[in-house]
């Protein structure tokens, strides 16, 4: 297993879903974790608090991943009470679906803030802290459609394209400082995110809830199963590996074999 004590992880969108899955299995990994996302305020802190049962420190900063001076203070905070900004896992996302024409602007703004902007924003306050620890890894959760299109997702299918871009450009900006940048590529995770899109497939396209499921979303996923949210946190734990040192600027399919057809 590998050992993370005494690093620090800053997870985006870790009350919820994939990013909280993620936090878990560093935690019991050994790292301390800074938390970020919305949600219940008992809620949070009942998950904070278990993740404390692994004998690590965790903490919760509500910055909002649309607001770059939110965000420059999560880094900054983390870093305080830490000490360091060790890996850096961007994760918090929205989804939207509409035709584009109805797509409402604001929608797509926050689409890509949240899902592809923030991520520049906590790579350039924590890559400084990681070249002067002189490790460090940069993990970003984009999506099968950081490779390939559905319809009525144009925002978020650009977002995960876009921060496939910004993953190799980074990796390349800091591969001789020990410091790797990779991107993972999920297909379909049953999570609330994806809860919500179904509701929002149905209507889009005028079928049922169990047609989204099996004829939309398993279609393409050739396992005919979701993706577990804890396949993701093993691959993250294995990017923070040594074995994985140098895999740098590239991105991993999870995706039962979805963009391989
Ligand atoms: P989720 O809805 O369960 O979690 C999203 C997290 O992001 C929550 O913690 C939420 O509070 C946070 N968040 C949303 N807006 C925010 C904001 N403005 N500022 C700060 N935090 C904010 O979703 P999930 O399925 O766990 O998705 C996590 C990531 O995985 C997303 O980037 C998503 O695009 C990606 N992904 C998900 C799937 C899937 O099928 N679920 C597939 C591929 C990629």
């Amino acid at each position: 297993m590998t050992d993370l004590k005494g690093k620090t992880a800053v997870i985006t969108g870790s009350t919820s879903g994939i990013g909280l899955g993620i936090a878990k299995g560093m935690a019991a990994a050994g790292a301390n974790i800074m938390m970020n996302g919305f949600g219940d305020a008992d809620k949070i802190k009942t998950a904070r608090q278990s993740l404390e049962t692994h004998d690590i420190k965790a903490l919760y900063h509500g910055a909002n991943m649309t607001q770059p001076d939110e965000i420059e203070d999560l880094i900054a905070t983390a870093h305080k009470e830490f000490g360091s900004v060790d890996i850096l896992i961007n994760n918090a996302g929205i989804q939207y679906v509409a035709p584009v024409e109805d797509f409402p602007p604001e929608k797509w703004d926050a689409i890509i803030a949240i899902n592809m902007s923030s991520a520049f924003h906590t790579i350039r306050h924590a890559l400084p802290l990681m070249r002067k620890s002189g490790w460090g890894r940069i993990i970003n959760i984009a999506s099968a459609h950081g490779l390939v299109a559905s319809p009525y997702k144009s925002a978020y299918v650009t977002a995960k394209h876009g921060i496939l871009g910004l993953t190799k450009t980074i990796a390349l900006e800091c591969a001789e400082d020990n410091i790797t940048v990779n991107a993972i590529c999920p297909g379909y995770v049953k999570t609330p995110l994806v809860e919500g899109q179904i509701a929002d497939t149905a209507k889009a396209r005028g079928i049922t809830e169990d047609e989204v499921i099996n004829d939309v979303l398993l279609k393409a996923q050739w396992t005919k199963k979701f993706v577990k949210i804890e396949d993701l946190t093993d691959l993250t734990l294995f990017l923070c590996s040594t074995a994985a040192q140098n895999m740098t600027g590239g991105h991993i399919s999870i995706d039962g074999g979805w963009t391989a057809a």
